[in-house]
């Protein structure tokens, strides 16, 4: 298949590892491969501190560890993973036309979108206030600011618990404060948080407000059961409340569905021909690295499928 310097078989959108799988079968498949991949590639996991279900890796690796290798691979193969955004794309119209850093033009006959999620936030008008000042939804990169001093987390998913565990390893005590009687999270995950001395989980319980003068001093949450309120004097606040897909680039194009995420067939093709969709961007449900990682497989066989039979 042919690569001239802005013309590419597949561009790829995103740099997780529905991403880098999609972009590592595409090149294998003979695809010419550009992957935008942003500043700092990996997605999400480039914040995960230790990762125990990825197969592979008997001792739990660190996300930017898995992420760089990831890179490696798809650079070593042949990827052209581009350090930027795609910062807008039209898809309209075959060849495809993506537009990235100092507004250069790049084209492809077909996309595969792995732009994943972000992370949401609880929109409180002191949680913007503060962000930054002791509001973080970064556990991994804020962490270390806490060594010593008590600290929250919002949350009961696998991120607040992750989270938790890793803040516990920084900070003095760590509250896990979740709005119902029961977590979210894995058992495993679990059980090493009731096992860890530093934690404390609060149940039932939603935040209100984040209290502080220049930086944040505390947090009143409700008891949502009883409608009590109770004031935690902590500086530092974690928000784990979960992702949501990342779409701004091409929401007025395809079809989304009522959360947001793009609609895509179990060939990971999109409402528009020649268009795939890959890993947690169309994924409402497992949101697992394995999952993407499969999910950007099967985007890329069908991608490059696509290009054989728009050649016949
Ligand atoms: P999640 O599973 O959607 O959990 C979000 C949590 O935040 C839930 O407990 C939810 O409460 C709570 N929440 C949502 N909105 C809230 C609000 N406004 N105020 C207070 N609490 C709120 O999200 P996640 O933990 O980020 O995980 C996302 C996906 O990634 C999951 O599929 C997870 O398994 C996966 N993941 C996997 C790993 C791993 O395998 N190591 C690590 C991280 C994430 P409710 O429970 O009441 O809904």
């Amino acid at each position: 298949m042919t690569e001239n310097i802005n013309h590419f078989d597949i561009i790829i959108i995103g740099s997780g590892p529905a991403g880098f799988t999609a972009a590592i079968y595409a090149v294998r498949g003979g695809a010419g491969v550009a992957l935008f991949g942003g500043v700092a590639p990996g997605g999400q996991l480039l914040y995960a501190a230790e990762i125990e279900n990825f197969p592979g890796f008997p001792e739990p690796v660190a996300g930017a560890e898995l992420m760089e290798r990831m890179l490696k691979q798809a650079k070593s193969l042949g990827v052209r993973v581009f350090q930027e955004d795609a910062l807008k794309a039209d898809l309209k119209t075959a060849p495809f036309t993506i537009l990235a850093g100092g507004n250069k033009k790049y084209t492809a006959g077909a996309v595969i979108i792995a732009t994943g999620a972000r992370a949401r936030w609880l929109g409180l008008p002191s949680e913007q206030k503060y962000t930054g000042k002791g509001v973080s939804g970064c556990a991994t990169c804020d962490g270390f600011f806490y060594r010593g001093k008590e600290v929250c987390v919002i949350g009961g998913g696998d991120t607040a618990a992750e989270d938790a565990l890793f803040l516990a390893g920084f900070a003095s005590k760590v509250y896990l404060v979740h709005r119902r009687d029961k977590l979210r999270a894995c058992v495993r995950l679990q059980e090493k948080l009731n096992s860890n001395p530093k934690i404390e989980i609060i149940y039932d319980h939603a935040p209100v407000e984040i209290v502080g003068g220049e930086k944040v001093t505390g947090i009143i949450l409700k008891n949502v059961k009883t409608g009590a309120a109770r004031r935690l004097d902590l500086p530092g606040v974690f928000v784990a409340i979960g992702h949501a897909p990342e779409t701004k680039l091409f929401g007025d194009q395809l079809k989304l569905d009522d959360g947001g995420y793009i609609i895509a067939d179990e060939r990971r093709q999109t409402s528009l021909k020649g268009v795939f969709a890959a890993g947690d961007v169309m994924d409402p449900h497992y949101k697992q690295a394995v999952v993407a990682a499969g999910s950007g497989c099967v985007a890329a066989l069908e991608a490059l499928k696509y290009l054989e039979e728009i050649k016949k």
